[in-house]
This record gives C-alpha cells, structure tokens and sequence, in this order.
C-alpha cells in the first residue's frame, strides 16, 4: 500500500465534511448571519435538512440534486464546494502526512475556498472573517515546521501592505480603484500563514494567473478590460500554489 493514501484518503474524508460547511459559510457570511444556528434549511421551503440528507457529496447524488420536502433544484455549487474543497485538502495531507502543518494549511486552504466564491458571487470580501483566521494563522504559526510567530507577522503585514500600495499607486495614476481592499485583507491572511518571504511568490502567481484570465475575457469579449475582475480567487491560487512550491522557489533563490 503506497504510503500517501491513508493521509490522502483521511484528508479527502475531512475536506468534504468541511466543505459542508464552508457551503454554510459560503451562503451566510455575506448576509450577516451567524454560521452556527439555525441548522441548516432548505432556502424555499425552510424544512431543516435531516443529517441523512446533509452527507457530503453523497446526499446530493441521492436526492437527485432536489430538496426532499419541497423538489426545489440544489445549486451544484454545494457539491462542487465539497469535492473541491475535498481534493485540496487531500493534497496538502498527502504533502505533509498526518501532521500539524497538513491541519494548519488546510485551514488556509478552505478559508480561501470561501473568500474566493464569495468574491466572485458578490464581488466584496467580508472582513471579520478574514481577520479571525489572520489571527489564528498567527497564533498557531509557533506550533508549524516551516513558519515562525515573527515570520507570520511580519508575513500578514507585508501582505497587505504591498496590496495597500498598489491599490494607492494605481488611484494616483489612474484615479480610480483597481483592487479592492478586501484584497489587502486576503494577503494579510495568506501571508501570516506562509510567512513573509512567500508573499513575493503569491503575488507574482497571482498576478501571472490574473494577467492570463483577464487576458482570455478581452479575447473572448467577455469583459472590456475596464470592468475589474474579483483578484480574490486569484491571490486564493497563487497562496495555494505557494503551499506546495515556496519551499523549493526559496531553495532556488537562496541558491540552496
Ligand atoms: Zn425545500
């Protein structure tokens, strides 16, 4: 039995019963709401949904996509979060085993599953969120292999910091907003999780992937290349991509 599959197997079971409740997250962080009570109910009928049809995954295949009192349609955005939000954890358990660092980048990772479709649902990024798991990246960075308490911090500060001021840099020059501060709020998570040295890697993946996508809208005519596009997801991208290659990108420029 190769060695990555019972941390890949628990990481995948663990990412999809989160996801679950990221999809929670998902639909009541921008509304306000509190993500603990009431339990989870359908949005037409209101009829709670029963343990048995809130299972990852599974229940959605059950039920045929439909709500079981009232046969409204169930977005696919539900399962989709689940599996998605289950690979990527899957992942970082099979990068760092059964480990402290594979929890700690998992709680980044479903963070930015969160801020990024919410980003793109509602093209804002709520705050107290991003500042609560700021906070815990910071507390538990002590407790991780690869980042320390000071690396952490510093990491948080420059993250926003550089968004800061390209967001200012480009209101000078252009006299009109290009990134949203709710970017600034992402960075500083992703950077009080990867320490600061990796926020240079974030920002070039980020702004790599962002600079391709936008380019594919002015092609296909999708967008005028005026209109912003959400940067949330892609600073998600670049963070997680970061996860896997910071330590060898570092080793590479520190010539190691
Ligand atoms: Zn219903």
């Amino acid at each position: 039995m190769p060695d990555y599959l019972i941390p890949g197997l628990f990481g995948f079971l663990l990412g999809t019963i989160v996801g679950s409740f990221l999809n929670v997250c998902i639909y009541r962080l921008p509304r306000d709401e509190s993500i603990v009570f009431p339990g989870s109910h359908c949005p037409k009928c209101n009829a709670p949904i029963k343990w048995y049809d809130n299972i990852p995954l599974i229940s959605y295949l059950l039920l045929g996509g439909k709500c079981r009192n009232c046969g409204e349609k169930i977005s696919p955005v539900y399962p989709l979060v689940e599996l998605l939000s289950g690979l990527l954890t899957s992942f970082i358990f099979i990068k760092f085993g059964l480990s402290f660092d594979s929890l700690y980048y998992s709680i980044l990772t479903w963070f930015l599953i969160v801020i990024s479709i919410i980003d793109i649902k509602e093209l804002k990024v709520p705050v107290k969120p991003c500042y609560l798991i700021m906070v815990i990246g910071i507390i538990f960075s002590p407790f991780t292999s690869t980042v320390s308490l000071i690396d952490s911090i510093l990491g948080a500060s420059l993250g926003a910091g550089i968004i800061l001021f390209i967001i200012e840099t480009y209101y000078i020059l252009r006299n009109k907003e290009g990134m949203g501060y709710g970017d600034a709020n992402i960075m500083a998570v992703i950077g009080a999780f990867l320490g600061w040295k990796k926020v240079f890697f974030v920002i070039f993946f980020s702004s790599l992937i962002g600079a391709i996508i936008g380019i594919i809208f002015i092609i296909t005519g999708d967008k005028d290349g005026e209109s912003p596009l959400p940067f949330g997801p892609f600073l998600a991208i670049g963070g997680y991509l970061t996860i896997f290659l910071g330590n060898i990108l570092l080793k590479f420029y520190l010539g190691g």
